[in-house]
């Protein structure tokens, strides 16, 4: 039994796996299993799906054994085609925004931010998992974190984090996978992969008691992605 990251519930186990269940398991792609099971809770009120396993790691220890020169391997996409297709996206959907300040949270090599200069975009990129990296200062019109929540251990603490870099009519843009249908033994779900980092898993449910208890509101798109905001900005029209 654990309590719930999110809402504070009781959260019982949910299943194992092992430490090399990756996404590309959906497609045909399989890794030598390693011997290492890791543990999920589910939380009864909210849904959440999460792992205690790596709460102790270090930067260091997500370095060495996740986010190594492996990881393309599990996730191929991160480089440039989930980028390119997300700048697409953002250049369109701040299109009425005049001169809004950006910045893309949690983005990794920075290419997102490269493809918004290009685009004519105030685009500033920060990655908690940067090791040299220096947090950004000052306050953003519009964040972005594409995949990013399922990767922290802290979801509370990451959302406070990223939420307080925005200004008062500031939007939060992020995607991650809610799984709200989930059968009593799931843990076949491609999206549970601890070898891709996806420690946290949420349902719209554990979205919205987060963002709510964090004063924002919380739109779906759809299962993937979400907007959490206070106001409405006007170019957001
Ligand atoms: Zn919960």
């Amino acid at each position: 039994m654990s309590t719930c990251k999110v809402c504070n519930e009781p959260a019982p186990l949910y299943g194992v796996t092992d430490f090399n269940k990756s996404c590309e398991e959906r497609r045909g792609r399989y890794l030598p299993l390693t011997g290492v099971p890791v543990y999920y809770n589910r939380c009864d009120a909210c849904g959440l799906i999460f792992t205690t396993a790596f709460d102790h790691w270090s930067k260091a220890d997500y370095l060495q054994h996740i986010y190594n020169d492996d990881y393309v391997l599990v996730d191929p996409d991160y480089i440039d085609s989930r980028p390119t297709g997300n700048a697409a996206f953002i250049l369109d959907f701040i299109k009425k925004g005049q001169g809004l300040r950006c910045l893309d949270y949690g983005g990794g090599n920075g290419t997102l931010t490269s493809l918004l200069g290009e685009g004519g975009v105030d685009g500033h990129s920060w990655d908690p998992m940067d090791e040299e990296g220096v947090p950004p200062s000052g306050s953003f019109d519009f964040i972005s974190a594409f995949e990013v929540l399922e990767h922290t251990p802290e979801p509370l603490a990451t959302v406070r984090e990223a939420l307080g870099l925005l200004n008062g009519r500031g939007v939060l843009l992020f995607s991650t996978l809610t799984i709200d249908h989930v059968s009593p033994r799931g843990m076949d779900n491609w999206y549970i992969a601890p070898r891709n980092g996806h420690i946290t898993l949420y349902t719209r449910r554990s979205l919205q008691a987060m963002f709510a208890g964090l004063g924002y509101r919380i739109h779906h798109f759809n299962d993937n992605l979400h907007m959490a905001l206070k106001e409405d900005p006007d170019w957001l029209s």
